[in-house]
């Protein structure tokens, strides 16, 4: 949106989302915007907010509230260190705010300013002087004009703190969210070294936060996120993650802050050492969580003359729930009521699905959630529901932060049930770990192509999808329709995306489910974690390299780990199992 007339009024609206904005009252354009070559910049007046640096239609700081950030991202990494930095580099910051506030501590001895854009320097410094106060006439305050991710190769070693003030991780920025970049960060800090960069709000940037977590966790031997809130920066709590290279410095950072800061002697408007700047307890989970959920996947035999009637399935799903200890949202969903051969009964929990089918006497189940799931208590409420005397099953670790090896370790291929004798060969397998290269052969054939089983499902977690594809369920159900009709899969009915309203939405994220014959697709997709996690089930072998890669261009997704499970074979032995279940990545770079 950017300036717009209001009456005789004109306004500013930023453009950072496109379902949110907030705007402000505009008294004088002092730059109208203009391109640097890097990004759109505009400097404006207002009343309320006094002048406002906007970069990209995004706003950067304004008069009023600037010294909330500048003061932590400046100040808490300054103060949280073991003994007084000497050599603070700070990346991008072109208005001076950040620097202003460290080179208020006398015992710093540098201070680098490596910013990519001249004309931000040059058009703060002429009209937002008060922010960067003083820098320039400070003899320890050194600006390179460059990019940083640059600039900080050739610091190896020199750092004790850096401190990224970047735009967000578009355009200039891009580079500085890197993994890569992260690595130059840690091999220029010294030891007891601390980093810290802007990593977005809390709530209506989810995925951000606990992206830059789960990649600094990666380099930096310790990770912290420091959460404050201010105006300018809409949505609430706004994070900092920051990283160090040494364990023992966050341990001590509340205690180093208080010595510090009494020892320096400044005065602060919003930084103390005394306000804990840790992440409300819903944010430290998101940003630890190692995984999107959990999936438990069953098949065994019914017994003889005992196939479940519909009734006994949808008890079953619902009492599976309270199991589970979750809460089942609507009435199940079933693609005939006679729930034949072939059927399918999809149940929604609040953080995702509970679903059954029958492939001749075999039933298959899946058990999903969003959250911890007691595998065990899942497997022996469903055995012994259905009277089951041994089941194979397939604990999947679902949309994991991992690498494919490591999933393949946490996908667990077991055997359950009271004829299962503890010891006796019911070990753990995992799935056979596949080059996409291969799976995407011709020569390759799914197990109902084999024979092997009566149906197979593809289990697809696509990470890194754009936020608009996978922020509305008619965007997923548009997906779903072009992928069945691509598969050549027939569909029953149309996708159906119940909304349960914010509650499901915020605990898991929202799903759709297309009911096919003798199959299904379910999906559930979480903007929090920039993921879809996807659930196909079919009977007649499927294309899979379109389907998987047709997934993926329509979620713009960086990568995807793929699970084949054989569904229905549970008079195979475990072995022959995990070796018809095959997991492979496939990657978009
Ligand atoms: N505090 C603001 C925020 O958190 O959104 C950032 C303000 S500061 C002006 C952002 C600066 O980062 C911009 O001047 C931009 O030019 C600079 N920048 C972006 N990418 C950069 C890069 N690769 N290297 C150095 N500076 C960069």
């Amino acid at each position: 949106m950017g300036l717009v007339k209001r009456g005789n009024d004109l306004w500013f609206y930023e453009d950072l989302y496109s379902d949110v904005t907030y705007g402000f009252k505009v008294k004088k354009i002092i730059i109208s915007e203009k391109a640097t070559g890097y990004q759109r910049l505009m400097i404006l007046d207002t009343e309320r907010f006094g002048r406002v640096l906007v970069l990209d239609g995004i706003v950067q700081l304004t008069e009023e509230d600037e010294g909330i950030y500048h003061e932590w991202i400046g100040l808490w990494p300054v103060f949280a260190q073991m003994k007084t930095p000497e050599n603070v580099l700070i990346i991008g910051g072109g208005d001076g705010g950040v620097a202003r506030e460290v080179l208020r501590h006398p015992g710093v001895k540098s201070v680098t300013m490596a910013e990519i854009d001249k004309v931000v320097v040059d058009a703060c410094r002429e009209h937002m002087p008060a922010i960067s106060a003083g820098i320039w006439d400070d003899p320890r305050f050194h600006l390179i004009i460059g990019d940083g991710a640059e600039v900080i190769r050739k610091m190896r070693g020199q750092c004790d703190v850096v401190i990224i003030d970047s735009t967000d991780p578009i355009g200039p920025a891009q580079s500085l969210f890197d993994t890569s970049f992260y690595e130059s960060v840690y091999d220029a800090l010294r030891e007891d070294g601390i980093t810290i960069h802007q990593t977005g709000a809390l709530l209506l940037q989810p995925f951000e936060a606990p992206g830059s977590w789960r990649q600094m966790e990666r380099i930096f031997d310790d990770v912290r996120v420091v959460q404050f809130t201010n105006v300018s920066y809409m949505g609430g709590p706004f994070s900092l993650t920051a990283g160090s290279r040494g364990r023992r410095v966050f341990k001590a950072a509340e205690q180093n802050a208080k010595r510090n800061f009494k020892a320096a002697g400044i005065k602060t408007s919003w930084y103390s050492p005394d306000i804990s700047a840790m992440p409300y307890p819903e944010f430290q989970r998101r940003l630890e969580i190692d995984k999107y959920g959990e999936e438990v996947v069953l098949d065994f035999a019914l017994p003889a003359r005992k196939t479940p009637a519909l009734k006994q399935v949808g008890k079953w799903s619902r009492d599976l729930c309270k199991a589970i200890d979750m809460i089942a949202f609507g009435e199940p969903m079933v693609s005939n009521a006679e729930l034949g051969d072939g059927d399918t009964l999809v149940q929604y929990i609040e953080t995702s699905a509970i679903n059954y089918r029958r492939f001749g006497n075999i039933a298959a189940t899946n058990c999903f959630t969003c959250a911890r799931l007691p595998v065990d208590k899942a497997v022996a409420f469903t055995t012994e529901y259905f009277g089951a005397r041994k089941a194979v099953g397939w604990n999947l670790p679902r949309g994991a932060f991992s690498d494919i090896k490591t999933v393949r370790r946490d996908t667990r291929i077991f055997e359950a049930g009271p004829d299962v004798v503890p010891g006796s060969g019911s070990a753990v397998l995992r799935p056979r770990l596949a080059e996409a290269a291969e799976v995407f052969k011709p020569s390759f054939k799914l197990p109902v192509e084999t024979g092997f089983s009566p149906a197979f499902e593809l289990v697809l977690d696509i990470y890194g999808c754009d936020f608009d594809r996978i922020s509305s369920c008619e965007a997923v159900a548009a997906w779903v329709k072009e992928s069945a009709k691509l598969a050549g899969l027939k569909t029953i009915g149309k996708p159906e995306a119940p909304d349960f309203g914010h509650a499901k939405k915020k605990t898991a994220g929202p799903s759709v489910t297309q009911l096919l014959r003798g199959g299904s697709n379910i999906s559930h997709y979480s903007i929090n974690w920039l993921m879809i996690v996807v659930n196909l089930v079919a009977r007649e072998a499927v294309p899979l390299r379109q389907v998987i890669t047709h997934a993926m261009d329509y979620f713009r997704g960086t990568k995807a780990h793929c699970w084949i499970l054989p569904r229905g074979a549970a008079d195979k032995s475990l072995k022959e199992i995990a070796e018809n279940t095959v997991l492979f990545e496939v990657r978009r770079d």
